[in-house]
């Protein structure tokens, strides 16, 4: 097997992978970077962002207020202290992009333009039009390509870490290309391979998104915190699950059900008068919204379409001179798919799968158990997104984790890393290589790819969908216990070492089979609703037992052990979460309180 040595090895190229090589490679010239992807970075599913990345911006915002959004949004599950950093980062990270040439859109005067986004009281979501994640990974890989110490291994499927004694030494690859697996010896790996919404029918997300380096750390003894907790985003096309950014409804479209009605004044989510459109309730937090939806479904009060039920999202008050200047890739999408040209008519949409709140267990730094293993982007969970992720924080996470990662892993190279027992690493590597050899030979096989992952999408969304309760999520166990014991049985057709997508189809189905056990475990084990896990049976948050993060830990032959982990609260103890008119009003109190304070403080 071919051995490539080099000091940092980074798996995934979107994102979070490109941003941590740009700051190894601007902090240490002097560290190799291998930058392993399996597609080539910019079809990395960070282009496909629409909406924007949020940081503070602008004389009305404050540090303050958005660490009270992201804290309330997450349902007081996001550690604190790891906010308190991602907010003060943000701002910083956003320019610094800009004179990497992101082309931010802008107001009439040249400042930066923000827009709103949902569960966020101030406008501070900064965008490129619509194609905001495209530009970001463009303008990250432009940048990447100035350093020769970054060596790209475009379309390389990472299949294991190499660990000794819960140390790291690396990782293996297969190069699609030709089918060689090639061991990368590395002091410090960092994962960075995005999230898994795959692991479902009905998802926003881009068919690389299948949970392989989750799978990866997840088998290597590093557990998966908070699984349980899946983003369903409120406005995907019915049929495609292509979505219609959040900022359609940041610029001030209507969510209506089948009678033109604005349903989600019926959820908490405040008055659809007074205006501004831009404070109304159609800027809830995701997981509201769509749960909204599936109330609406209850009562019947939604639209068929040929993809099934659906509601509204209406644009026609925004004129098409908005539209074509702030949303001209919706519009796009709409007519494409839809068949619905949005200036004209509201176009269907529903709840569609869209974000892992959970992932690999990191601390705030983005380490992991095994030393020099750092995580970061979807497929981490450091964590600041607790059981519900606002809008626009994710593109913004990558850049402030992707950074730290990278420094991280330099020091902990300039720290002295211990000798490597290089005969037991290749050994590793052959055993991985094996393994894989193994799928792609088996001829005795009786199970297809395509039928264990039809049933285990079709079992996610039946039990672990956006309202759960115990007899769906046993179901869904014990379906993905059998389909975990079927994988072992599969067989894949396409015998050929050459770009074999059957045999990256079934070590994805793999991960996958992993990631959906530890996501209906988790759900199973916590007995309360909190954000996007809403149980039927347990409709009320517990935080006497729950305000803390669950944690998978693999386990080979049977499913997973579930243990839990203190949520780090560093000033804001847990309320209520309200929107609308009665968020305004605990805001307005809040402020007022501080006001209050502050000449005390002063006199001291
Ligand atoms: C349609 C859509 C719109 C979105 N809009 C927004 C938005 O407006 N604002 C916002 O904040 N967030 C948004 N999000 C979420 C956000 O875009 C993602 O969470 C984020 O881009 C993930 O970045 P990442 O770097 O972690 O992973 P990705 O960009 O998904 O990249 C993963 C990388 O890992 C590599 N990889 C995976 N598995 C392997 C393997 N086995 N071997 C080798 N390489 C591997 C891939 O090749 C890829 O390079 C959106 C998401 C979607 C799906």
């Amino acid at each position: 097997m071919e051995i490539i040595n080099t000091d940092i090895a980074i798996v995934g190229a979107g994102g979070a992978g490109l941003r941590a090589a740009i700051a190894v490679a601007q902090a240490d010239p002097s560290l190799n970077v291998a930058l392993i992807s399996k597609v080539y970075p910019m079809r990395s599913h960070t282009c496909a962002a629409e909406g924007g990345a949020a940081g503070v911006a602008g004389a009305n915002d404050s540090m303050e207020y958005h660490f009270n959004d992201t804290v309330s949004g997450a349902d007081w599950l996001a550690d604190q202290d790891a906010v308190e950093f991602f907010i003060e980062e943000a701002p910083k990270e956003l320019t610094l992009i800009e004179h990497w040439g992101c082309p931010w859109s802008r107001t009439k005067d040249g400042k930066v333009a923000v827009r709103p986004f949902g569960g966020m009281k101030m406008e501070r979501t900064w965008y490129a039009a619509d194609k905001s994640g495209f530009h970001i990974l463009h303008t990250l890989f432009q940048t990447s390509l100035q350093f020769p110490s970054i060596r790209r291994y475009d379309e390389f499927f990472s299949t294991d870490l190499i660990v000794q004694d819960g140390v790291c030494q690396g990782v293996t690859a297969m190069e699609i290309r030709t089918g060689e697996m090639k061991l990368f010896k590395a002091k410090s790996v960092i994962i960075c391979t995005g999230g898994a919404g795959r692991i479902y029918p009905f998802t926003t997300n881009g068919a690389i998104k299948t949970g392989d380096g989750m799978a990866m750390a997840y088998k290597a003894g590093i557990p998966l915190k908070d699984m349980e907790f899946v983003q369903y985003h409120p406005t995907g096309l019915p049929g495609t699950g292509i979505l219609l950014t959040e900022g359609c409804r940041g610029e001030g479209g209507y969510m209506i059900n089948k009678d033109g009605y604005r349903y989600l004044q019926d959820y908490g989510l405040g008055p659809a008068k007074p205006e501004p459109v831009k404070k109304a309730m159609e800027l809830g937090p995701r997981d509201r919204l769509s749960q909204a939806f599936w109330h609406e479904m209850q009562k019947g009060r939604v639209v068929e379409t040929r993809y099934g039920e659906a509601v509204l999202l209406d644009m026609r008050h925004l004129g098409e001179k908005l539209i074509n200047e702030r949303l001209p890739f919706v519009r796009d999408l709409a007519k494409s798919y839809m068949g619905v040209d949005v200036v004209d008519e509201p176009c269907p949409v529903r709840p569609v799968v869209h974000y892992m709140m959970g992932g690999i267990h990191t601390d705030i730094n983005t380490a992991t158990s095994i030393k020099g293993v750092y995580a970061v982007g979807e497929c981490a969970c450091v964590t600041i997104n607790g059981a519900n992720r606002l809008g626009s924080n994710s593109l913004t996470e990558l850049l402030v984790f992707g950074k730290k990662a990278g420094h991280e892993a330099i020091g902990y190279i300039q720290g002295g890393t211990a000798p490597r027992d290089e005969a037991d690493a290749e050994k590793q590597g052959e055993a991985a290589e094996a393994r894989v050899k193994g799928i792609l030979n088996r001829t005795d096989g009786k199970e297809s790819v395509s039928v264990i992952r039809r049933e285990l999408n079709d079992i996610m969304e039946y039990g672990c969908g956006i309202y759960r309760d115990a007899n769906l999520l046993t179901e869904a166990c014990n379906k993905i216990a059998e389909l975990r014991d079927r994988f072992k049985d599969v067989q894949i057709k396409d015998k050929s070492a050459v770009f074999n997508t059957a045999l990256t189809q079934a070590l994805e189905l793999e991960a996958m089979i992993e990631v959906s056990q530890s996501v209906a475990q988790s759900g199973l084990a916590r007995t309360e609703s909190r954000g996007a896990h809403q149980r039927l049976d347990y409709p009320a948050r517990d935080d006497a037992k729950f305000l803390c993060h669950s944690m998978a830990h693999y386990n080979p032959n049977a499913e997973p052990r579930i243990d839990y982990l203190d949520v780090v609260i560093t000033k804001s103890q847990p309320q209520e979460r309200l929107y609308g008119a009665a968020g305004e009003a605990m805001a307005k109190k809040a402020e007022q309180e501080k006001q209050e304070k502050q000449p005390v403080a002063a006199a001291e």
